[in-house]
């Protein structure tokens, strides 16, 4: 299938080409005729699927073969969307798709101030991009008129609902007329969304696209069994290594994250964390910082992180496996684009064996361990807490193997030394690799 086969006027299509991109993606495929048909479509995706060009590049052809209406251009299409983020993705993605037409963009979000906002809109505008919070704060002054809005794109509703924006949400959309032609995007189908889709979408096409699975070939992966007490000294010694030219790290909670961000801090890595506590502003500033190389790391929620397009990102980090499998496909999706290589690094902790048992079979393929590991998981941290006396034995005869090794190395910390120096922390480390796999 090629762009050429669906239609698309030629202004468009020039876009596509000068944008590089060769094939439409699955969604793209399933969703762009029926959206030019005007069908509501129900679309069951997430960031990295290509789902903006999916409801940008129809919207576009509409507006551009319609024409605006009136001597002043009205919002036709307006895009609700949860992060400011996204909506300056989202932007940007209309901007690039509809560089030959000359249709009008604004996007509007909060934590800043609104004038230029207002301003845009008072020139007019054809498509407009929204969080729901400011929008709904300019509606309330009579800002925007909506009244003309006829395509409207609900993106990330589950994201919305996580958010707390959901109410937010359901006032705009008693704010747009309720002939229009509706697109809804959603990863996940929680019941409060599917109750919002039953009461919005009008017998819509289901489109649903596996995630990025199949980018996951393209991208080496290794996993490193650490102690959790040993998970920042391990992540600070592997970015030491400056191979390593962008890192995305993954923590499962915001704390977390701002802990990673302070240890990487105070060990001379320039790094920032982003997520759901940071003001909009920090969380813009820090992903600037990080696409314009100030920053060589970036510590993130998946909450945060999942609507980032970043297209050159060399490593992807795990500091935690998450419990969702498909999360870790998402995760390590973000590197290993735009035909690039990429490499995932996962630390796995004694807790977390059931999680990487559950991502290799998503994958179907087990996730090879690297062979350099300075801080091995000790195997007192692979028997079951219950069975105190072999926890016990073993770490006697842990203490005392390496008591006998410093001793004849004569050297004081073995603790900290290189695997391959160590051939007792060798062994610990293989057979803590081998009871996972
Ligand atoms: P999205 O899921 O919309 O956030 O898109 C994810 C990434 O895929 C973005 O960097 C897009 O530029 C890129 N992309 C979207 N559609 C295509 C395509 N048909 N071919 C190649 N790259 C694409």
């Amino acid at each position: 299938m090629k762009f050429e086969n669906l239609n698309l006027i030629e202004p468009i299509l020039k876009a596509l080409a000068q944008e590089g991109y060769k094939t439409p993606s699955p969604i793209q495929e399933q969703a762009i005729p029926h959206a030019l048909e005007g069908k509501d479509i129900l679309g069951c995706a997430q960031t990295g699927t290509g789902k903006t060009a999916a409801f940008a590049i129809p919207i576009i052809q509409k507006i551009h073969v319609q024409g605006s209406k009136g001597s002043k251009r009205q919002v036709q299409s307006l895009i609700l969307t949860p992060t400011r983020e996204l909506a300056v993705q989202i932007e940007e993605s209309f901007r690039s798709y509809g560089r030959y037409t000359n249709l009008k963009y604004c996007s509007i979000f909060g934590g800043v101030s609104q004038s230029p906002q207002t301003e845009k809109l008072r020139r007019g505008v054809d498509v407009l991009v929204a969080t729901p919070g400011r929008l709904n704060d300019l509606i309330n002054q009579r800002q925007v008129n909506l009244s003309n809005v006829s395509m409207f794109v609900l993106d990330e509703a589950d994201r919305m609902l996580d958010m707390g924006f959901i109410n937010d949400v359901k006032k705009i959309i008693s704010c747009i007329p309720k002939k229009r032609q509706t697109l809804f995007f959603s990863a996940t189908m929680p019941k409060e969304i599917t109750e919002l889709v039953n009461s919005i979408l009008v017998d819509p096409v289901k489109v649903a696209v596996t995630p990025v699975s199949s980018t996951v070939d393209k991208i080496e992966q290794y996993v490193y069994f650490v102690d959790k007490g040993n998970k920042k000294k391990l992540l600070v010694h592997l970015l030491n290594n400056k191979d390593i030219d962008s890192a995305l790290v993954f923590t499962r909670t915001k704390h977390e994250a701002d802990k990673v961000e302070k240890d990487l801090t105070a060990n001379k890595i320039a790094a920032q964390a982003i997520h759901g506590d940071k003001s909009q502003s920090a969380r813009q500033m820090a992903l600037n910082n990080f696409k314009t190389g100030k920053i060589r790391v970036l510590v993130a929620t998946d909450i945060a992180a999942r609507g980032i397009d970043i297209d050159e990102l060399s490593h992807v980090i795990n500091y935690n496996l998450p419990n969702i499998s498909e999360t870790y496909v998402h995760r390590i999706g973000r590197t290993g684009r735009a035909g690039l290589g990429g490499t995932s690094i996962s630390f796995c902790e004694y807790e977390e064996k059931e999680y990487l048992k559950s991502i290799q079979k998503l994958i179907k393929k087990i996730i090879p361990t690297a062979e350099e590991n300075p801080y091995p998981m000790l195997i007192t941290s692979v028997l079951p807490k219950t069975d105190k006396p072999q926890r016990a034995k073993v770490a006697k005869k842990t203490e005392a193997e390496l008591s006998w090794k410093n001793k004849s190395s004569k050297k004081k910390d073995s603790y900290s030394v290189n695997k391959k120096k160590d051939s007792s922390k060798k062994s610990y480390s293989k057979y803590a690799s081998e009871k996972y796999q």
